[in-house]
């Protein structure tokens, strides 16, 4: 029997590829036997290497994500380099952190765009190709806990991942029909350089520490399953769900 979560032949958009979970994503990804087309604004040479090593192909297409202005020719260059596309995992992502009394429009902006707007239009800009070439496909975007959660001192990143949260269930009520599935991930607290501040504060480090039912920050290479996954023919009837991958976070 054909193994379900076998991604061979596939082609998977990674935006935000060259670090942290985006990283962890694309390699595992490549594991399952996906192309890796790469969208961010640094050469992803790690991750490169991660995916040769694989057996898969990494093309870098670069691009930041601050604007939709790169959003078709992301899916040019996509197509010009590997023939087509499968998966786009919506992966880039910032934050600011200040408190909601002084926090500023610009940092508002600053996230709101890449996190929220950035992964509308680009999830747009790849239906539209599939609709165009009559074909299905897999959209991904990742959510946070702050998707359900209030957060503190976060307060443009909140309101852009329970954004994502509601996009991907109104993509995938749009969608479904059209053979494209729209899903999220949520992913807890992992190691990576968007929650350094965190991890170098002791007393939010060690609070966060002791409500993390697994007892440890995650490694970006625990969140690769669920992207493999969701990647797949296996998630063929999943549509508008969203998959905690947080060590049990939730659940406390
Ligand atoms: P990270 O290591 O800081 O990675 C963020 C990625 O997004 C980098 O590749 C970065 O590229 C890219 N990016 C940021 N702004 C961009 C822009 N304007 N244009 C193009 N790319 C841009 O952090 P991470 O933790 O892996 O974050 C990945 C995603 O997971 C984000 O959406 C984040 O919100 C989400 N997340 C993370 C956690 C966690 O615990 N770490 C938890 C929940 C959700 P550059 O290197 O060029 O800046």
């Amino acid at each position: 029997m054909a193994n379900p979560f076998d991604l061979r032949g596939r082609v998977a958009i990674v935006t935000g590829a060259n670090t942290g979970l985006g990283q962890g994503i694309a390699v595992a990804l490549a594991q399952a036997g996906a192309d890796i087309v790469a969208v961010g604004r640094s050469m992803p040479a790690d991750t490169e290497a991660g995916v040769a090593a694989a057996g898969g192909r990494l093309l870098w297409v670069e691009a930041s994500l601050e604007t939709i202005e790169p959003v078709a020719r992301i899916v040019e260059e996509a197509v010009a380099g590997f023939g087509a596309i499968d998966i786009l995992v919506n992966n880039a992502g910032t934050i600011r952190r200040q408190d909601s009394l002084d926090f500023t429009e610009a940092d508002w902006d600053a996230v709101m765009d890449v996190n929220l707007k950035s992964v509308f239009f680009l999830s747009q800009a790849v239906a539209r190709w599939w609709a165009l070439n009559a074909r299905g496909g897999k959209i991904i975007n990742i959510a946070s806990m702050l998707s359900f959660q209030g957060g503190i001192r976060v307060p443009s990143y909140t309101a852009s991942k329970s954004g994502v949260l509601g996009i991907t269930r109104l993509l995938a009520n749009e969608w479904a029909s059209k053979g494209v599935n729209v899903n999220a991930i949520a992913p807890g607290y992992f190691i990576t350089n968007n929650t350094e501040a965190l991890r170098n504060d002791e007393v939010r480090n060690r609070s966060i520490l002791d409500r993390i039912p697994a007892g440890h920050w995650g490694k970006p290479s625990e969140l690769g399953g669920a992207a493999v996954f969701l990647s797949s023919d296996a998630a063929s009837y999943v549509h508008g769900a969203v998959l905690p991958v947080d060590g049990g976070w939730l659940a406390r």
